[in-house]
């Protein structure tokens, strides 16, 4: 992380900037999906007890 902003998910399609717009946030309770901005890169992290996200 470039700032120390605390961002968070509130729902499934939130998605959510930090304030220095470097990353950024999705998914709510369901699963977590940090973008970041500046290397196109994207970390996805299901969530251990998500139900109905798996493909
Ligand atoms: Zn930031």
């Amino acid at each position: 992380m470039k700032c120390e902003d605390t961002i968070q998910s509130m729902f499934r399609h939130d998605f959510k900037w930090c304030k220095c717009k470097s990353i950024a946030i999705d998914g709510g309770g369901d699963y977590t999906k940090i973008s970041y901005h500046d290397d196109a890169l994207y970390e996805y992290v299901e969530d251990s007890n998500a139900s109905d996200s798996k493909n």
